[in-house]
C-alpha cells in the first residue's frame, strides 16, 4: 500500500499551514483595511456635506440679506421705475447669485425685472404665488416657471413705512441651468468617482452632476429618506440606480435642503485592491524562500528517521550495530529510537552469538561438538591450510560404564576432555564427536608433528589416574590433510582407519592413516 514519506508529509505540513496563516492573516488585514477605508470614505464625505451645507447655509443667510436691502431701498421709492429697473439690474449684475431678479407687486405683476418679458405679466406659478401669500422672507419649492423652468425663487417681502404690503423682490435659480450652486457646490469633488447631491425638502433632484436627472423624486433613496427625517450623517447604501455607494449627507436649516456627497463603494475599494495584491507580491518572494529553507531543514529532520527505517528490515546483519551508532540522532526522538534500537540490536546479536555457541558445543564435555568440527573442518579445507586430525577412541568404555556406572562413564569422558585441553595448543580445536570418540584438529600441522602431539596425549591419559580410581587407555588414528582435493570424508575415513588398526593392534597406541 502507498505510504507517504516524512519529508513530504511535513512539507505539505508546512505549505498547508502556511498557506492557511497566510489566507488567514491576509483576510484580517483585507477587513481591518476595509472597513476602515470605508470608515474613512463615509467620514468624509459626511465632513463634505456638512461643509457644503454650512457654506450653502450661509449662501441663503447672505442672499436674504441682500434681498431685505433691496427690499428697503424699493420700501422708499417702489413707484420709482429707474430705482426698480437699477435695483434688478444691481441684484443680476454685482453677483452670480441669480439667473433672474424681479420686483413683483402684490397682485402678482411684475414690475421690473432683468428678464424683461416679464415686465407687466402676472405671475401665476407655485412660488410666486407662495412669496405672495406668506408675505415672509422665503425660498421657495423648485417650481416650473415661465417657459417651464424649474425654478427656486428667493423672496423678500417689501414693506412701506407704514407696514404695508408691496409686494416682494426675488431671485430665481434656474435649476437646470448654470447657476449659483454650480459655484458653491463645485465640480472639483468629481474627479475620485465622487459626487454630490442637493435635494429640496420633498426629496427632489434640484442639483446633480447629471443636469437631466434635476427635477427628479429620489425619495425612495434611502439617504433621502434620512434627510427628510431630518437626520445627518453617513451611510453606506445601494443607490436608486443599483450602486453601492458610501455617503455623507447634511441638511441646509435655512432651505431645508439635503446635501449628499457620496462616492461607489467599488471605486474607494479598488484602492485597496491594488494595495492588498501588492502586498501579495511582496510577500511570495520572502514565501518562497522560507518554504525553501524548510524543505532544506526537514531532510536534516528526516535523515535520522528514514535512516533507521531503512535499517529495520536488516537489523540481523552482523554490521547492524556498527551502522546504527552512525546514525546521527540529533533531536530526541530520533536519538531514542536510535538507543532503543541499538540496545535491542546488540541483545538480538548477543543472543544469535549465544545460540550459535550451543548450537556448535557439546554440553557435557564444553568441547566443539560434531556440528562445529564439520563447519571448522569444511572451512579450513576451502582455505586451502594445511592441517591434521586425530580421531581418538576410549579403550573398552563399556566396561567403564559397565562397572562403574554411566556417571562415572561421564565423568570419564570430562576428564579426558580436561586431558585434551592441557595437552593442546591454543590453536587446536578439541571436538568430542560422538559417545566416547573425539577428535583432534590440529591447524598448520603436518603428520608428523600431528603423531607426536597424539602420541603425547595418549601417553598422557595412560598415566593419569582417572575418575575410576584408575588410569585408562585411549587408541588414536591421525592423518593429515592432502591438499584441496580431499574431500573431509576421505580425512576422517583415513584417519577412522588408522583408528581402528590401532583398536586392531592392541590399543592404547596412536596410528597413521
Ligand atoms: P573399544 O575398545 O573397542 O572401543 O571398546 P568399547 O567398549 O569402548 O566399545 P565402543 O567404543 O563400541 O563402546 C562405546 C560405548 O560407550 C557404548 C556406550 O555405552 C558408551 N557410551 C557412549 N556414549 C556415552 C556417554 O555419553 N556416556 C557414557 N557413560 N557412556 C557412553
Ligand atoms: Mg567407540
Ligand atoms: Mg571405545
Amino acid at each position: 500500500m502507498f505510504k507517504i514519506d516524512l519529508r513530504k508529509l511535513i512539507l505539505s505540513l508546512v505549505v498547508v499551514s502556511a498557506a492557511l496563516s497566510f489566507a488567514n492573516s491576509f483576510l484580517a488585514s483585507y477587513h481591518t483595511q476595509r472597513d476602515q477605508l470605508m470608515g474613512q470614505t463615509l467620514e468624509t464625505n459626511r465632513a463634505y456635506a456638512a461643509k457644503l451645507a454650512d457654506v450653502t447655509e450661509g449662501f441663503f443667510v447672505a442672499t436674504q440679506d441682500q434681498l431685505a436691502y433691496s427690499a428697503e431701498i424699493l420700501a422708499a421709492g417702489f413707484a420709482d421705475q429707474p430705482l426698480m429697473d437699477n435695483e434688478v439690474r444691481r441684484l443680476t449684475q454685482q453677483s452670480d447669485t441669480f439667473n433672474t431678479a424681479l420686483v413683483v407687486r402684490a397682485d402678482g405683476v411684475v414690475m421690473a425685472s432683468s428678464a424683461n418679458y416679464l415686465v407687466g405679466q402676472q405671475l401665476t406659478s407655485a412660488g410666486a404665488r407662495e412669496a405672495l401669500h406668506n408675505k415672509l422672507p422665503a425660498i421657495s419649492h423648485p417650481y416650473l416657471g415661465v417657459n417651464d423652468r424649474l425654478v427656486v425663487m428667493i423672496s423678500h417681502p417689501i414693506y412701506d413705512s407704514k407696514r404695508r404690503y408691496l409686494g416682494y423682490v426675488g431671485g430665481a435659480i434656474h435649476l437646470r441651468s448654470r447657476n449659483i450652486l454650480h459655484t458653491l457646490l463645485g465640480v472639483h469633488h468629481y474627479r475620485d468617482g465622487s459626487s454630490l447631491y442637493v435635494v429640496d425638502a420633498d426629496g427632489t433632484l434640484i442639483y446633480h452632476e447629471d443636469q437631466g436627472r434635476v427635477g427628479e423624486d429620489v425619495t425612495a433613496n434611502t439617504v433621502v429618506q434620512a434627510l427628510l427625517r431630518s437626520e445627518q450623517g453617513a451611510e453606506r447604501l445601494t443607490n436608486l440606480r443599483g450602486v453601492d455607494m458610501l455617503a455623507g449627507y447634511a441638511r441646509v436649516p435655512a432651505s431645508s435642503w439635503g446635501i449628499v456627497a457620496q462616492r461607489p463603494t467599488e471605486v474607494t475599494l479598488r484602492d485597496l485592491d491594488t494595495l492588498v495584491w501588492s502586498t501579495i507580491r511582496n510577500a511570495i518572494p520572502l514565501m518562497i524562500l522560507s518554504l525553501l529553507l524548510l524543505a532544506w531543514l526537514s531532510k536534516f529532520i528526516v535523515r535520522p528517521l528514514r535512516d533507521l527505517a531503512n535499517m529495520a528490515p536488516e537489523l540481523d546483519a552482523a554490521d547492524a550495530p556498527e551502522r546504527l551508532e552512525k546514525v546521527g540522532g540529533w533531536y530526541y526522538e530520533a536519538d531514542r529510537l536510535k538507543r532503543g534500537l541499538l540496545t535491542g540490536v546488540t541483545l538480538l546479536h548477543q543472543k544469535l552469538g549465544r545460540l550459535n555457541q550451543e548450537n556448535v558445543t557439546d554440553p557435557l564435555t564444553g568441547l566443539t561438538n560434531r556440528r562445529g568440527l564439520e563447519q571448522t573442518l569444511d572451512s579450513w579445507r576451502q582455505q586451502g591450510a594445511p592441517f591434521a586430525v586425530a580421531i581418538l577412541d576410549v579403550d573398552h568404555f563399556k566396561r567403564v560404564n559397565d562397572t562403574y556406572g554411566h556417571d562415572i562413564g561421564d565423568e570419564v569422558l570430562r576428564f579426558l576432555a580436561r586431558q585434551m585441553r592441557e595437552s593442546a595448543r591454543v590453536s587446536d580445536l578439541l571436538c568430542r564427536s560422538g559417545g566416547e570418540e573425539f577428535v583432534l584438529l590440529l591447524p598448520g600441522a603436518g603428520l608428523e608433528e600431528a603423531l607426536g602431539a597424539a602420541q603425547r596425549l595418549c601417553d598422557r591419559i595412560a598415566c593419569t589416574i582417572s575418575p575410576t580410581g584408575e588410569a585408562i587407555t585411549v587408541s588414536v588414528g591421525v592423518a593429515d590433510h592432502r591438499g584441496h582435493d580431499e574431500t573431509v570424508e576421505a580425512l576422517l575415513k583415513r584417519a577412522d582407519q588408522a583408528l581402528y588398526g590401532a583398536k586392531r593392534t592392541g590399543r592404547n597406541r596412536v596410528l597413521a592413516g
